[in-house]
């Protein structure tokens, strides 16, 4: 099948390094990201958090170490004759730092997205994309409606109630599961912890 795979918080642990970092700079001590707009959880303007996220782009987007099990996971899905996309909201402007990591950090990528502002689905349609793996419950939301069956990878802030196509996922190894459920039986049947 032909995979969609996020990259952060997917692939790349990004949230808890950039936890440590926001901490420092806002003078916080948040211990749980419990909403994906870190404005929210940090209680600052959205734009103080893109201007750090802007200016530290390079460091903040090359300290992350990988998701337990995505890089193993990962190898699992292509020796098994799957294909990887990865479609990332990243913007076109940070491919460079984002192709390096994924080259630091060992993990296989052949084609990668960068939508920026716009929708993945755009992506997921142009590119034939079968089944994704996501964090994000809103973009989850929306590849499902289009017909996309989506593993949601279980994280703090994505705990809200999943509508039909999504399935969640806690850990890579889960994900390997629903996929072989998705393409036996055409649901991803992720067995739950
Ligand atoms: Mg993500």
């Amino acid at each position: 099948m032909r995979i969609g795979v996020d990259i952060d918080g997917v692939v790349s642990d990004s949230y808890p390094s950039w936890l440590d970092e926001l901490n420092r700079h806002f003078g916080k001590n948040i211990t749980v990201i419990d909403d994906y707009d870190m404005h929210l959880v940090f209680d600052v303007p959205r734009e103080d958090m893109n201007n750090f996220f802007v200016g530290n782009a390079e460091r903040l987007l090359t300290m992350p170490k990988p998701v337990s099990g995505a890089k193993e996971g990962l190898e699992a899905l292509l020796r098994e004759g799957h294909e990887l996309i990865y479609v990332t909201a990243r913007t076109i402007e940070e491919k460079d730092v984002t192709l390096r990591w994924l080259t630091m950090s060992g993990i296989p990528h052949e084609h990668v997205l960068f939508t920026g502002f716009k929708s993945k689905v755009d992506a997921v349609k142009e590119w034939g994309i079968e089944v994704f793996i996501e964090d994000y419950h809103v973009n989850a939301k929306l590849i499902a409606e289009s017909g996309v069956p989506v593993l949601l990878l279980d994280t703090s802030y994505n705990q809200k109630e999943l509508s039909k196509g999504i399935s969640r996922c806690h850990s890579w190894d889960d994900i390997l599961v629903g996929i072989k459920g998705i393409q036996s039986q055409g649901n991803a049947n992720c067995k739950t912890i």
